[in-house]
């Protein structure tokens, strides 16, 4: 079959080595530069964790992707995925329905062993913490962070060694139609591509392409900020691991060092509506909530230079699942977006998820085909969830 993939993101690059492997005849089109710097993937890291409060769904998928990561490790020239842990950390106790007692008890449940933090444990175990700060939590050694741009790179790289047509600075304008079948596309250079299959896989920009879906996708932009704190040493894995702060309740989640001296610090919430083909800023008042979150948590970081900062965009459906499936009204078109703030981590399994469907399989039913109505049944039904993984 001969597939388009339109974006090399995560999912769309992971979706074009699976297809390729599978025996397509594979193009990859970006419309920037592969990996392109804006792209949602392309940020320096990205947490890897199995914690999704009582979400067995999530939880599941992550504990076939784990060892997958592991294997990739294996097959990289160097390990991208850094399997530090990760630390969950709550100001006042766990509690029952929340975010992080529900990761706690489901993980243990499945036989996960979790380590308990108290405010005296985690000082001893995590001393850049300011303990007194946080006097519940847990440690789960499963786990981490894998360098996100390098990891897209790394895949465009297999896919154009197995024999995958790269195409980068080719934005795609439009379908090529004939009734209700896509079959191929226009670039806005006006160069034609014909095609089996085409999978729509733009992130963020999924619906200048789709416009159909816009409501079931929007964008929202959240603001990362990277430190280079004087005294690296402090922030560096077994004693600085990446973590999760009052997520459920305050949305503040971090890195360790990235190994070149930076230490991200990122905030999970509501977010700044964006168009995705606008102008990106960080809001100014961030700059402050940031620098107060370092006050009450980590001191070594209050004095550390802010060196650079970012608006990423999530490309949130409204249930907070992702759509891989094929358009039912279009023959010939599947989409594979949605990552919804927490897609990347699912990289050694997209691949699988998406070919599937292209081939014409089943699509994973939380990640089958919405459309307005039937979607705020799935967000009744989903709401819990996303509650407990969201801060909105
Ligand atoms: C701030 C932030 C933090 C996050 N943290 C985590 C985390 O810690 N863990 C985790 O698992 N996930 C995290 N995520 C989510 C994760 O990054 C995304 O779910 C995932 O990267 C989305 O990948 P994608 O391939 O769908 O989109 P993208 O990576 O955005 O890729 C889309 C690609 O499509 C291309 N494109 C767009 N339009 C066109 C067109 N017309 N023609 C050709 N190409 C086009 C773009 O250039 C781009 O390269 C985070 C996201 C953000 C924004």
């Amino acid at each position: 079959m001969r597939v388009l993939v339109i974006g090399a993101g995560v999912f769309g690059a992971a979706a074009a080595v699976e297809l390729r492997r599978r025996g397509h005849e594979v193009s990859l089109i970006d419309a920037g530069s592969a990996p392109h710097p804006d792209a949602a993937s392309t940020d320096i890291s990205k947490v890897v964790r199995l914690d999704y409060a009582t979400d067995l769904f999530y939880t599941g998928l992550m504990e076939q992707a784990m060892p997958r990561w592991r294997q990739y490790n294996e097959r990289w020239d160097r390990p991208l995925f850094h399997e530090t842990g990760f630390v969950v950390l709550r100001s006042v106790a766990m509690e029952a329905g929340e975010f992080e007692h529900d990761s706690f008890t489901t993980l243990t449940a499945r036989g996960h062993e979790l380590e308990r933090l108290d405010a005296e444990s985690l000082g001893q175990r995590f001393p850049a913490w300011r303990a007194d700060a946080y006097c519940d939590g847990y440690y789960n050694p499963q786990g981490g962070w894998a360098e996100s741009a390098e990891v897209v790179a790394a895949l465009i790289a297999e896919g154009t060694e197995g024999g995958v047509r790269v195409q980068s600075d080719s934005p795609v304008a439009s379908f090529i139609e004939k009734g209700s079948r896509v079959c191929g596309v226009q670039l806005a250079s006006g160069q034609r591509y014909e095609a089996d299959c085409v999978v729509v896989a733009c992130g963020a920009w999924t619906c200048k392409l789709l416009p159909g879906l816009a409501s079931l996708l929007s964008v929202v932009g959240q603001p990362v900020v990277h430190f280079r704190p004087p005294e690296p040493g402090r922030f560096m894995p077994p004693d600085f691991v990446p973590w999760a702060a009052d997520i459920a309740a305050k949305g503040w989640y971090g890195f360790c060092d990235n190994g070149q001296g930076i230490v991200k610090v990122a905030h999970h919430g509501p977010g700044v509506p964006c168009d995705a083909a606008g102008e990106r800023s960080v809001p100014e008042a961030f700059a402050a909530r940031v620098r107060d979150f370092t006050h009450r948590s980590l001191p070594a970081l209050v004095d550390a230079p802010i060196v650079a900062h970012r608006l990423c965009l999530y490309c949130d459906s409204a249930d907070g699942d992702f759509i891989i499936d094929r358009d039912p009204g279009r023959e010939g078109l599947v989409v594979a977006a949605g990552g919804s703030g927490h897609g990347f981590k699912f990289m050694p399994i997209l691949g699988d998820l998406i070919a599937d469907v292209v081939e014409g399989g089943e699509s994973l039913s939380r990640f089958a085909w919405r459309t307005e109505s039937n979607t705020q049944r799935l967000t009744d039904a989903a709401r819990c969830t996303r509650e407990s993984h969201r801060v909105d």
